[in-house]
């Protein structure tokens, strides 16, 4: 007797039943007496960039309902006039803040349903968009955003861009409702998407495009990665990745993050068909049954690479070539001054957990409005959520340097604070996101704080860690990836992670799963002080802690 058919989830049911993802979105937009918009509703405002949140520290007052906002940036470039338009849309529709997301895009926090309409219209009125920025779609297109690590840089950009545009969904329902500002709602909706079909992928997709040496964008930890090949200082092809992921679920074993493999190599102008083939593979074969283990990863895992390259060939019909050799030395943004190739200049700029805005000491966010303004500068979002200047002329320099110490930025390599937070990232948490288990951002500053002292006692002074924090195991900020990972478990007790590397290819691994915020300063202590006296010539603390306290937990 065969198995009974799993019962696909909700998700599936209502991306079945409307294809357009219209919804009901249209309607309730436009009603004044409502703050808020129905469960379906709202999973099919994910595939327009829009996630509908609650203050998580009001809710003992009623939920105050809010909505986070992200836009669809490939590589994280923002020309001056998009820049300008989202920081005057922060201030008249959000919370004043634009943060700097992993991912190399921007976000809107804390916009109420009134404004929600008249920042979308803003945003696509300056030839930007949301669309497919959450959902189960291909996200925003991740790419090198330092103008000075490889010539290819403009190049590999582009094919980011086309990436992006190619895997689009085709739905007109996001321009007829937030460009058009109809309040339609379809009795019958037949649409079919050509590359995604009536249900859209089962969970969301992933895409970076990195240029070695550099490894600034965590290419392995992507559903599909492309790594540039280059020869003779030409692009001759990429790598491809497939199979990474973060997201995980604490206790639940067939959930976990994984690291890509690198499957072939293929020539620039098979990208897009390679592209859409790895997705379709997704698409057809990720698992509907199960939104926890419905990402690539996880397909990739259980049939086998050697399957996974078969399937590559036959739907792009070319054949991947076995990989080109290539090298990761480092991952993470350079910041401070820094001269492009073509002479011109950049500036790295370091900002904490991504949150660009003004506080009584540094005014960040009046610092970059008038820089940009008055220098028609252009900006690049990091997957490390730092922000880059490019194309500064050597003659600007000075004028801009004297705006942002007006402001109290520091412009200088260090930016005036230490090592580890230069190499920190944080995911919101709460009281925004409605899957936090745990503090991150507003906790980050603390523990950084912790760490630096805890470091200091043991003579590492300024040493050099990859620290993140998330708020729940769905790794937004990527903590299995870090030297040393937090992750929320509930309010106050965290997973604590260790091992990732600064290369960016090898998972951290589950050093302690439950450790309370006042047992850190022993335990974080007793890490340290075994790393000082046991790390071998100026080994790091991740490849340390693979290498001595791995085996030993593992010892039976
Ligand atoms: Fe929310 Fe979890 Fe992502 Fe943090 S990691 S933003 S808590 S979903």
């Amino acid at each position: 007797m065969s198995e009974p058919l799993a019962k696909l989830t909700k998700n599936e049911v209502i991306k079945a039943e409307n294809p357009s993802l219209v919804g009901n979105i249209g309607v309730t937009l436009h009603d004044p007496e409502v703050d808020m918009f129905d469960a379906d509703d709202q999973q099919f405002l994910k595939f327009h960039g829009i996630y509908q949140q609650d203050d998580r520290d009001l809710r003992k007052q009623g939920k105050k309902y809010m909505f986070m906002i992200r836009g669809r940036i490939p590589g994280g470039v923002v020309s001056p006039d998009v820049y300008l338009t989202y920081d005057r849309l922060s201030e008249e529709y959000g919370n004043k803040t634009l943060r700097v997301t992993t991912r190399q895009s921007f976000q809107f926090h804390g916009v109420v349903k009134s404004g929600l309409g008249s920042l979308m219209k803003g945003i696509n009125d300056a030839l930007s968009d949301t669309l497919a920025a959450c959902g189960d779609v291909n996200r925003n297109v991740l790419a090198p955003p330092t103008p000075s690590t490889s010539h290819l840089t403009h190049q590999v950009y582009q094919d980011a861009k086309s990436v992006s545009e190619a895997l689009l969904p085709t739905t007109k329902a996001y321009h007829q409702i937030w460009v058009e500002g109809q309040p339609l709602k379809l009795e019958q909706d037949d649409h079919e998407d050509p590359l995604y079909g009536k249900t859209y992928l089962p969970r969301k997709f992933k895409v970076a495009f990195v240029i070695p040496p550099l490894n600034d964008v965590d290419v392995l930890a992507n559903c599909m990665g492309f790594v540039a090949i280059e020869k003779n200082g030409k692009l001759i092809g990429y790598n491809l990745t497939a199979g990474g992921g973060m997201g995980m679920n604490h206790n639940n074993e067939n959930t976990y993050p994984r690291v890509a493999d690198v499957v072939g190599f293929f020539k620039p102008e098979n990208l897009i068909e390679v592209s859409k083939a790895v997705l379709t593979v997704h698409r057809d074969f990720g698992d509907r049954t199960d939104r926890k283990h419905a990402r690539l990863k996880y397909v990739i895992a259980e049939q086998g690479v050697e399957w996974f390259r078969q399937q590559v060939n036959e739907r792009a019909g070319s054949t991947l070539e076995n990989p080109r050799p290539f090298e990761f030395t480092k991952q993470g943004d350079v910041h401070g001054w820094h001269e492009q190739y073509d002479g011109n200049l950049f500036l790295g700029l370091h900002v904490l957990s991504g949150r660009v805005k003004d506080t009584d000491q540094v005014r960040l966010k009046s610092a970059l409005r008038k820089i940009v303004t008055e220098y028609r500068i252009e900006v690049r979002l990091t997957a490390a959520q730092n922000i880059v200047l490019t194309n500064i002329t050597p003659d600007q320099r000075a004028a801009i340097d004297g705006v942002f110490a007006e402001h109290g930025v520091d412009t200088s390599q260090k930016q005036g604070v230490s090592e580890v937070q230069l190499g920190s990232m944080a995911c919101p948490a709460l009281p925004t996101c409605g899957l936090s288990l745990a503090e991150s951002e507003r906790y980050l500053p603390d523990l950084l704080g912790a760490v630096e002292n805890l470091l200091d006692e043991n003579g590492l002074g300024d040493e050099r860690i990859i620290l993140r924090m998330t708020g729940c195991p769905n790794g937004c900020a990527r903590p299995y990836m870090a030297e040393l990972g937090f992750v929320g478990r509930s309010p106050k007790k965290y997973a604590v992670y260790l091992g990732g590397n600064e290369e960016g290819t090898r998972l951290a691994w589950l050093y302690d799963q439950n450790v309370k915020v006042e047992e850190f300063p022993e335990k974080l202590g007793g890490l340290f002080s075994r790393f000082k006296s046991e790390r071998e010539g100026d080994e790091r603390f991740g490849d340390y802690c693979t290498r001595v306290l791995w085996p030993e937990q593992n010892a039976t």
